[in-house]
């Protein structure tokens, strides 16, 4: 696999790499100037914003989409014992939250063509302890929520979203994470828009915001945040043994300026999206599925799978080939039922999920951000091409 190649970039092009404009910068400054580095104004400021744009009653902001999802199985009553149905393909914090909950993760299958979590396979796997699902809008394609949420009421049973990828999603003109008992965000470098780190938990209950917003912080009563405030020092009461995932002031700062052009990034992105689809047309590869009438796609990732039972390389030794020709590249993903902890702990197997390992084993994320210019979605094109064009069985 050292073969000579045409064409190399001279600089990499990172994976992931979001676009951080001049006012999120500046705003930075003006918070870290300000002296009020933490939770405060700016953290407030940022959750309305994000009510608006959901349509919620309540977001709260936090250091994590990992906390949200935490704080959410609290919240919906997951004990030691309990099942929640998490899809085997997804990041491991959706069944690390499960876990760390006292719950166990049980696995379902990914349809072939969404990638996202099959309904006939949750509810085969539902039980008697089965207490809560976790559907995750995968790369941004909104879940079968009519479905799913038809499930949760037959069987009584709990739905948190992890809503990582979806900010922008829709199912029938609802936005994603409105369907369940909580909806969970990220702004992860990675993704859609940013704020370094950072999450967002989101309901129209209030008693579970109200909760959100204790266990975020130390399990401190509501507002501890504000009392250093100008309004004069306000005791507060530990009312639970808390954790500590609030969102920094620091973090906000960036936010604010990202939700504004979310829009805008979502456009350039399905312009990309777009042309990648036109350009891979005739590849030995599968394009992502065609976008289900009434739903709106978040473009989150965009993930080609190799055909390789009609190529001469395979998924590793094409993510190398992209590497040498300086285009980071990602993998969403290896399904959790192929790592090492999840197969220890809970006995899964290859074998056990077909779908999802068919996808482990020939995905490939290409450079998606709405910063590429013309020239690097040019640039990820002809790699993929070239490294292709003789590999054809
Ligand atoms: C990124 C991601 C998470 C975790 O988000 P963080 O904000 O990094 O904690 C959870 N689930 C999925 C599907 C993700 O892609």
């Amino acid at each position: 696999m050292t073969e000579q190649f045409t064409k190399k970039r001279n600089d990499f092009l990172i994976f992931g790499s979001p676009l951080i404009e001049d006012e999120e910068i500046e705003e930075v400054t003006k918070t870290l100037k300000s002296g009020w580095l933490g939770t405060g104004p700016k953290v407030h400021k940022f959750e309305e914003m994000f009510e608006q744009y959901q349509g919620v009653k309540y977001a709260m902001a936090l250091n994590s989409c990992t906390a949200a999802l935490h704080l959410s199985m609290l919240i919906v009553g997951i004990k030691p014992g309990d099942e929640v149905i998490v899809p085997t393909m997804t990041f491991a914090a959706t069944a690390n939250a499960v876990i760390h909950a006292g719950g166990k993760p049980v696995f379902a299958d990914c349809e072939k063509d969404t990638m996202n979590i099959d309904p006939l396979d949750i509810e085969r796997k539902i039980t008697s302890r089965t207490k809560a699902i976790v559907p995750v809008h995968f790369a941004g394609r909104a879940c079968n929520m009519g479905s799913i949420m038809d499930i949760a009421n037959r069987y009584n049973l709990k739905v948190v979203e992890d809503c990582a990828h979806a900010i922008e999603t829709e199912y029938q003109g609802k936005k994603a994470g409105t369907f369940g008992d909580m909806g969970c965000f990220s702004f992860y470098v990675t993704k859609n828009i940013v704020t370094g780190e950072g999450g967002m938990a989101i309901t129209d209950n209030e008693e579970n915001a109200n909760k959100v917003k204790v266990l975020g912080l130390h399990g401190m009563s509501k507002d501890a945040w504000k009392r250093f405030s100008d309004t004069g020092y306000k005791h507060y009461q530990v009312v639970y043994a808390g954790f500590k995932y609030n969102m920094m002031d620091i973090q906000a700062a960036i936010g604010i300026h990202q939700l504004p052009r979310i829009e805008k990034y979502w456009k350039r992105r399905e312009e990309i999206w777009n042309i990648y689809n036109e350009a891979f047309e005739d590849l030995p590869v599968f394009t992502p599925a065609p976008i289900e009438p009434h739903t709106r796609h978040a473009y989150h990732l965009y993930t080609l799978l190799l055909d390789t039972d009609r190529l001469k390389i395979n998924r590793d030794e094409f993510l190398d080939e992209m590497t040498r020709r300086n285009i980071g590249v990602g993998v969403h993903y290896i399904a959790l039922h192929l790592h090492q902890y999840y197969q220890k702990e809970f006995g899964y197997k290859r074998g056990d999920f077909p779908n999802a390992e068919w996808i482990s084993d020939r995905t490939v994320s290409l450079p998606f951000s709405a910063k590429l210019r013309d020239q690097d979605v040019k640039d990820v094109i002809d790699a993929v091409k070239e490294i292709l064009k003789n590999k054809v069985k």
